[in-house]
């Protein structure tokens, strides 16, 4: 791309677009449409649809779609052309304001967890005016929302947005109590994401990444990460070409991809984008995604989003980096240079450390699926225990201001918040935390347990709503106090009491810390089923009526379709790997046996007395783990079976995770150990070695 900053955003809609297109009191409609909230009347959506459709069709475009984000995880559209008919034959390009205000997708085969009766199924998608339309394929893209004809969310924006205000609302009223200016407060977010690139030839003869975006089975290669040769390295021609091709694509979209580099793992990248609000940021990873695999393609590649494509090698994750920050430019999750800046930003931080600690639970429900439980506890990623780093300096002032004393022992500076200013403490950039889930990085916060296929409207759903519900009971508390300063610093040290027990600044993957976290009674939710039940207690289903979120109802449509989603998962690399057992790898197993007995007879032909060790040895070997492997596929048969046949979904799930889960690792243990014994030219799949070294 020649001109950057000229092709940027070339293909969306947004502000630059409508200002030069819109007369000047439709412009300033919309603009407090996105900016307030403001409903668009039908007149103004009338002028804004024509001027879209006519950005669009001299963009190329033909059709236009209400994108929409369903419970799936991903986004879907549905495609309409602009032609309208005329009585004369001919056609004409046409798009109305309530074709742009509103849709009726034809979308009954959507999740919807019970909340919609197959006779009301079509739901209908709403404008989000926050996001910006934009161009994708020749096809005018309407970011919306997805709702039952009863209001129920059906979608992941619709209770992002909900999250969003509740912070937006929660956050001013503790401002205001500072004398804050603000009007708006947003949350920001930068997803990193991580991924593998593949080469798709030796995809294409893998069943298993095929139908499950995993490796089922793959004996170790002889040389995985241990070198860390991969790490920063330097990027192979044909990744550094399409991540050009990537990061142009995304920039025409207005996506701010900013940094790439090899991660650990060989094969294994990452992309990271300059943060923006929440829901552009949900919008916009959806779509790196998106390009990502299509991209791939075009260059004999393909990108694996799995949590854990490869069994002994680093997963992907996606870090979500989250802050605070209000329409006059401040961060509220930067400590700041004055006694008053820096109370508010205590409070704030406050606020998040207790946020983590009272809804741990929904925050390890919101990255719990089939594919990251490989990941979590595994020792590339952070344990299932949600725990906080906020780094050596902040916790010695945080202790100080708890316990009344000196928090530099030269000084002896008291600390009294609203008083005196916190001492300088270095932004953590060389001292990362990275067996922590949730670190504090300087300004904002890094949630690093979302795995890296996962929408995460998820986290940040929790994220503000939690971080919201601890903003209004601060504010509950403050409000009233005479003395606010003193109120505050009280507030502030019954907290920090409180929930210091989620505050671990010590290395997640060490054992001793397992047991340490159980002795504080924080919780350790291994696997989604062990972590399912928690999102239906009373306790999380009033948290999130209370602060507006979801309704009961939408919290249960949710609980079912994520272990429905789970015992699905798990439903297809079952039967994905019995099929590969049965057709292809027993085949193979059998005939190299045979190829060996028949050379054993052969040479015992010609040299009588030859011990054939080799042959006779494998043989054995071989012989004897065919029968394991037959005898382990039934199994797997069996407990499959059995479990698909519950018609409770929790007890179904925990079947699968006890019993399918198990017979599958079983299986393929003794598949992947006659893989290391059978020759080559017999197996029938690509190995590790070809899967993760073969991009040159
Ligand atoms: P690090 O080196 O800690 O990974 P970076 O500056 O590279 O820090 O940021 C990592 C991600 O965090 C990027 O996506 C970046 O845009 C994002 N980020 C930075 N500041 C904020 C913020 N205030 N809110 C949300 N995300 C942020
Ligand atoms: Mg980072």
């Amino acid at each position: 791309m020649s001109v950057i900053p000229e092709k940027f955003g070339c293909m969306v809609f947004n502000d630059k677009a409508m200002k030069s297109r819109l007369p000047k009191e439709t412009y300033d409609a919309m603009k407090k449409t996105i900016d307030e909230g403001k409903r668009l009347d039908i007149e103004t959506a009338n002028v804004v649809a024509s001027a879209m459709k006519d950005w669009a069709v001299e963009l190329g475009a033909t059709h236009f779609t209400h994108w929409f984000q369903p419970m799936t995880g991903i986004t879907a559209e549905k495609h309409d052309s602009f032609i309208s008919s005329r009585s004369d034959g001919s056609v004409i390009m046409e798009f109305s304001g309530k074709e742009l205000v509103r849709g009726e997708p034809d979308a009954s085969s959507f999740p919807s967890g019970g909340l919609r009766a197959t006779f009301e199924a079509r739901g209908y998608t709403a404008w989000d005016p926050t996001s910006y339309a934009f161009i994708k394929d020749g096809v005018l893209c309407i970011p919306t929302a997805f709702c039952s004809y009863g209001g129920e969310a059906l979608d992941k924006k619709t209770p992002l947005l909900r999250s969003m205000e509740c912070i937006n609302t929660a956050a001013l009223r503790v401002l205001k109590l500072f004398g804050s200016d603000a009007t708006a407060v947003k949350t920001t977010v930068g997803a990193e994401q991580e991924y593998f690139l593949i080469d798709k030839d030796m995809y294409d003869r893998r069943r298993d990444l095929i139908l499950t975006g995993r490796t089922l089975f793959g004996a170790k290669p002889p040389k995985g990460q241990e070198l860390d040769d991969h790490y920063f390295g330097a990027i192979k021609s044909r990744v550094r070409d399409f991540m050009t091709e990537l990061n142009e694509e995304l920039w025409k979209l207005g996506v701010l991809a900013k940094t790439e580099h090899n991660e650990v793992a060989p094969a294994q990248h990452e992309l990271a984008p300059i943060y923006s609000t929440t829901n552009i940021a949900t919008d916009h990873n959806q779509l790196t995604m998106e390009m990502m695999r299509k991209i791939a393609k075009k260059h004999g590649m393909v990108c694996l989003l799995h949590e854990k494509p490869f069994d002994g090698v680093n997963g992907s994750g996606k870090h979500n980096n989250w802050s605070i920050s209000t329409n006059t430019g401040i961060n509220l999750l930067e400590p700041g240079d004055t006694p008053q800046e820096n109370a508010q930003f205590l409070l704030f931080l406050c606020a998040v450390i207790k946020a983590v600690d009272d809804h741990q639970d929904l925050l390890r429900i919101a990255v719990a699926s089939a594919s990251n439980d490989h990941r979590l506890g595994a020792n590339e990623a952070p344990p299932a225990i949600v725990s906080m780093f906020i780094g050596d300096e902040l916790a010695a002032i945080l202790d100080s201001i708890e316990n009344d004393t000196a928090y530099d022992a030269k000084e002896k500076t008291l600390m009294k918040v609203g008083v005196h200013i916190l001492p300088k403490f270095p932004k953590d950039t060389t001292d990362r935390n990275r067996t922590s889930p949730f670190a504090f990085t300087g300004n904002k916060f890094e949630f690093r347990m979302p795995g890296s296929s996962a929408s995460i409207a998820g986290t940040n759903i929790v994220l503000n709503t939690a971080v919201a519900d601890a903003l209004n009971s601060f504010a509950d508390e403050l409000e009233g106090a005479d003395d606010f300063t003193g109120a505050l610093h009280d507030l502030i040290k019954k907290t920090i009491k409180e929930h210091k027990r989620i505050i671990f600044n010590g290395n997640g993957y060490d054992e001793s810390w397992t047991k340490e976290a159980e002795r504080r009674g924080l919780l350790n939710l291994r696997t989604t089923p062990d972590c399912m039940p928690y999102y239906i207690s009373k306790k999380n289903i009033e948290f999130f009526e209370k602060n507006k979120v979801y309704s009961e109802a939408e919290v249960r449509a949710r609980y079912e379709i994520h272990l429905e989603n789970y015992v699905n998962i798990l439903g297809i690399e079952a039967l994905t790997m019995i099929d590969m057992v049965k057709r292809d790898i027993l085949p193979a197993m059998s005939k190299y046996t045979d190829v060996l007995t028949k050379s054993i007879v052969h040479k015992k032909a010609v040299i009588a007395d030859d011990a054939c060790e080799y042959e006779v040895n494998t043989v054995k070997k071989l012989s004897s783990l065919t029968s394991d492997v037959y005898r382990l596929v039934c199994e797997l048969e069996g407990s499959l079976a059995e479990a698909k046949n519950m018609s409770d979904s929790l007890k179904k799930a925990t079947a699968f995770k006890e019993n399918v889960l198990q017979n599958m690792a079983d299986l393929r243990a003794a598949v992947d150990e006659a893989e290391e014994i059978t020759s080559s030219e017999y197996w029938p799949f690509p190995t590790y070695t070809d899967l993760l070294f073969s991009v040159r």
